[in-house]
């Protein structure tokens, strides 16, 4: 084999690290642009998403909400409960025991909204709408949250651990 031929582990190690680190950054970005070109367009200006620690992205007060202030509107294909409990989707939303909302559109900005035990918003439902409503006063910077039920709760949050931050998980 001559000798000034290279073979890949000859590549200098910073050489290797650069292009990796390349490779992660392109990735990052279009991660963020995913989210910003599709669902920052539309978005309501009080709001944003972001990054929320250990809950992956959340919907976040850019201005000051007063109680009871109107946040955004669950949207969503109506379903019947019946396809409903068939679905895979994360975003289902019950409006009544006999329809269902599925929320998991790029559209949906409610599905942004993470579960907090104690949540600063409630979901009220408005004949087939659901609405989301401040249940106190919300300062900018702070997360919107709402309670996702028991029964969400038991299934896809309890088994990794709630991570909201409440008093009682930290007992
Ligand atoms: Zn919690």
């Amino acid at each position: 084999m001559p000798r000034n031929k290279k073979s890949a582990n000859d590549t200098p190690a910073v050489t290797r690290l650069c292009f990796t680190q390349r490779v992660r950054l392109f990735f990052y970005i279009i991660c963020i642009k995913t989210i910003s070109t599709k669902d920052m367009k539309e978005m309501d200006p009080r709001f944003e998403i972001r990054e929320s620690p250990g809950m992956g992205w959340g919907l976040f007060a850019r201005e000051p909400i007063k109680q009871g202030g109107f946040i955004v509107e669950y949207t969503g294909t109506k379903i019947p409960a019946k396809v409903a409990d068939e679905s895979d989707s994360r975003y289902l939303f019950e409006i009544d025991e006999k329809w269902t909302i599925d929320g998991e559109t790029q559209e949906n900005q409610g599905r942004w909204v993470n579960h907090a035990c104690v949540p600063n918003v409630e979901a009220l439902g408005e004949g087939d709408r659901i609405m989301f409503y401040a249940l106190r006063d919300i300062f900018p910077g702070e997360e919107i949250t709402i309670d996702y039920g028991e029964e969400y709760f038991d299934e896809f949050i309890k088994p990794h651990g709630c991570k909201c931050g409440a008093e009682k998980h930290l007992k």
